[in-house]
This record gives C-alpha cells, structure tokens and sequence, in this order.
C-alpha cells in the first residue's frame, strides 16, 4: 500500500510503498475514503511538537472502512464506517477513567504524531480508537469530525461550558474556527467571528456566525469594533475560543471577556508567551483554560449533531494521497479555506 511518510522534520513527506497492516487481537483495519488536514500537520512536520516520533505516516484525522478485524474485536466488522479518535490512550488511569482521556498520564500515542495514520491506503489501530458513523454523513465529512469539529465541541462545551444564549468569540475561522461557529450556534448562542482573511470571514458568516470582525495588528481596533458589537449591559463576551494563539491576539482578546469569563486555548505559536495581570485576573475571576482534543464520548455526541444537520464540516479542498506535500504548502500560504481532505 501507498503511506506518506515523515522521515525527517522540515524535509517533505515521502511516498513509501509498505505492506498492508494486520490486525492483532483487538485490532481493526481499514481502508481509509479520507483524511482530514490540519494546521498541526505543519508543526509536527516542522518538528515543533513535542514527543513525536519518527519514521511515521502522518494524517490524525482519518475516515474509513472497515476491512480486517482481529480475533478478539467485538464492536466492529468489515463494512463498518468509522473514524479515529487519533488520541490512542491506555483506558486504566485516572484521567481516562473519568472522561478525561485527552490528558491521559500512559498515552501510547496520537495517530499521524507518534501512531501511523491516515495519509495512507490502509490504517491499523485499537478496536477502542474507532467510532462508527451513518450514511448520511460522507467519509469526507467523517473525517474531520476526529479534529476539527471534535477539538470544537469540547473547547465549548466541555472546557468553556457554554451555556445556551451567551456571547461567544471565535479567535481565527479557519478549520477549527468555522466548526466552533457551528457548534457554539448549535447550542444558539451568539457568535462573534474575528479573522484576517476576508473570504474565511464570509465563509464564517455562511456557516452561522451572527457578526464577523476583521482582525487587524495593532489590536486596538478590532478590539473597539468587537466592543461596538456587545448590547448595553453585556459586560463583554462570555467564552473566546482562541484558534490563532498568537501572544497579541490572546491578550486583545482578554479585554473582551466578561467578569467571569472565559477564554479556551486551541490554538497556539510554539515557544510564544503572553501576559496576563494576576491582579485583574482575580478581580474580574476570568478563566484561562487549555483545551486538548477531545473525548471518545464527545465524539459520539458530535456524530449526532452532524447526522442531524446542526453542524456541516467544512471540505473545501481534497488532494490525492502523492499531492500531500502540495496541500501543506497550500496550508501553510492560508490559501486552505475551510478543511481540506486528502483521499487515497
Ligand atoms: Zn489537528
Ligand atoms: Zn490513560
């Protein structure tokens, strides 16, 4: 079978011929129908995430069928489609036995990271890693659930314990930022989106955001514009969800926030601080809160939300499995609207 490898950080991904996996035990196969793109795949490539671990098949967000399972699987067979939850984790520590999974203490690995992944014909992982989908939702749409919309729904609802009717931000309307729209109008809040690029702008518009601001450096502006935008009485905007994680964004974005309020960290530059005032921070008793991935259980609530239509993933580009090299240029030129998708 064909898998893009990472052999080397900072050098381009090379296309290996290597044989088909087989299952262990509790192991499933399948033929992967296509992989999410994501802007991590830039920093893991670039060797700026830690404990990665090369050679490896990179692609965390991949979608599939069912081809192989091992003798002890019992959740699934051939024909099953199914995604990944790409963080592979042990299921015995207190954090995966509490629903916390993402902070797992033994994590064996995140798929594309450390685990072989989905920018490849097949794809070999736990039983547990898989969730199984409809057929009213394609391989496509599928494939971002993992990540994008995953990494969304558990920034809001689980971290930013969004309430129905509160004011959201959504720092950044890219691949995660558009499906944070989403997710945030699903549970009908109001969204404020804040981006650079005037056509992710309109895009966040299409998908649901009730007013879009253009984020400009200094922050001064932006900040005043997105101020304009709050009722008499609003105090500020409950949850920001922060997708861009640059030191200036995270700190203009503190100004917005409510006494009370929250802002969730998704995105972020490597290696970047930024300030915050402990004083203010305890008076105004704001939150800073991280937000890692998702769980296996959110997921399952995510598959609803897409089969029922409150939230559509955003594809707005596909590659074949030999362009991936091509797509992450593509990515890393902000020319990558909403997801892309790479199908072998
Ligand atoms: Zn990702
Ligand atoms: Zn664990």
């Amino acid at each position: 079978m064909r898998a893009m490898v990472l052999e080397e950080y900072g050098k381009p991904l090379v296309l290996k011929q290597l044989d088909v996996p087989k299952p262990k035990a509790h192991e499933v196969v399948i033929r992967v129908k296509a992989c999410g793109m994501c802007g991590t795949d830039l920093k893991i490539a670039a060797g700026k995430i830690p404990d990665t671990r090369i050679p490896v098949t990179m692609g965390h967000e991949p979608a599939g069928e069912v081809v192989d399972v091992g003798s002890e699987v019992t959740s699934l067979k051939p024909g099953d489609r199914v995604f990944a939850h790409f963080y592979v984790t042990c299921g015995r520590c207190e954090f995966c036995r509490t629903n916390r999974e993402s902070i797992c203490r033994n994590l064996i690995g995140r798929v594309g990271f450390e685990v072989d992944g989905g920018y490849a014909d097949y794809l070999k992982l736990p039983e547990t890693s898989f969730v199984k989908f409809p057929d009213n939702i394609s391989y496509e749409e599928a494939a971002v659930l993992g990540d994008a919309v995953g990494t969304a729904f558990h920034a809001l609802y689980n971290r930013g314990r969004l309430m129905p009717s509160q004011t959201v931000l959504v720092m950044g309307v890219g691949g995660v930022g558009l499906h944070v729209v989403q997710v945030a109008k699903a549970f009908n809040a109001r969204v404020i989106g804040v981006g650079r690029d005037p056509q992710k702008l309109e895009l966040a518009k299409q998908y649901g955001a009730d007013e879009v601001v253009q984020y400009t450096e200094p922050t001064d502006d932006y900040v005043r514009r997105v101020k304009g935008l709050l009722e008499e009485g609003d105090h500020g905007v409950h949850i920001v969800v922060e997708t861009v994680g640059t030191p200036a964004s995270m700190e203009a974005n503190l100004k917005l926030l409510r006494p009370g309020g929250r802002m969730v960290i998704v995105g972020y530059l490597p290696g970047t601080t930024f300030r915050v005032d402990p004083l203010w921070q305890l008076l105004e008793e704001v939150e800073i809160l991280g937000s890692r991935a998702c769980t296996k259980t959110e997921l399952q609530a995510v598959v609803k939300l897409v089969a029922r239509g409150l939230v559509r993933p955003v594809i707005t580009q596909r590659f074949e499995l030999p362009e991936v090299n091509r797509a992450f240029e593509e990515l890393r030129q902000n020319k990558i609207l909403g997801r892309a998708v790479v199908v072998p």
